[in-house]
């Protein structure tokens, strides 16, 4: 089964670590994006949108609380932290600053992939919580499965990233509405920041060339510069 890929971002500089854990992600089924540096981590993580990140603190640029205080100005993407370090405080530092979960080295594989499963099962029904309604949606030949978190056009799938799937699934929810970016930027990072209007730009452009729309095709969604984004047309039941 490699449908919707989870993506994950691996952020470490030991090279024989950086392979077992790859191997062992791929042996999963994972998708899994490399950095060795915090700096290289920052690039790799707006340019690939990952769906979760593993990171090291060690690194040999910055320390890994850098890359997770960056990200965590306007993201909520999980980061489960990889370290040596084992004091208390130095978790509590990484949880407090939005680490999802702390796993110590040396590890297990069976353990960091249960974490992983875990994570990623949590922040899922967070964003799902009481919000997304059940069942389908359909828009023409577009069809939204909510329940398995799938989109089809013409029956064919089409892979979405979880960020770009829970902004497709909203505006369909609210088919016909126009959303404003602070609406949907509150609903799907929980707050708003300053790269935010871009992220979800550069977000939902992906999704339109996915859905294949060019531009100014409008037959799923339009942009009203400045304003927002609408699904158009009314929703079948
Ligand atoms: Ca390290």
């Amino acid at each position: 089964m490699t449908n919707n890929k989870y993506k994950i971002l691996l952020v470490e500089d030991d090279e024989n670590i950086r392979t077992v854990i790859t191997a062992m992600l791929e042996a999963s089924d994972y998708q899994v994006v490399i950095a060795e540096t915090c700096a290289l981590a920052k690039m790799l993580f707006s340019s690939h949108q990952p769906d979760l990140v593993l990171l090291d603190l060690g690194l040999p640029d910055a320390d890994g609380m850098r890359f997770l205080e960056t990200i965590r100005q306007n993201s909520l993407t999980p980061v489960i932290v990889l370290s040596a370090r084992t004091a208390e405080q130095d978790k509590v530092r990484a949880l407090d600053a939005g680490a999802n979960d702390y796993v110590t080295k040396p590890f297990g594989a069976a353990e960091l992939l249960a974490r992983i499963r875990s994570t990623l099962r949590t922040c899922r029904h967070c964003a799902d919580a009481g919000k997304l309604p059940s069942g389908k949606f359909r828009l023409r030949d577009l069809t939204i499965d909510y329940d398995a978190r799938r989109v089809f056009v013409q029956e064919r799938e089409i892979k979405l990233t979880q960020t770009e799937y829970n902004i497709i699934a909203l505006l369909s929810e609210h088919c016909g509405k126009m959303m404003t970016y602070s609406a949907m930027i509150q609903s799907i990072w929980g707050y708003p920041s300053e790269g935010s209007v871009k992220k979800l730009q550069v977000n939902m452009a992906n999704i339109r060339k996915k859905l294949g729309i060019t531009p100014g095709d409008v037959r799923y969604i339009t942009n009203e510069l400045g304003v927002g984004y609408r699904m158009n047309g009314e929703r079948d039941e």
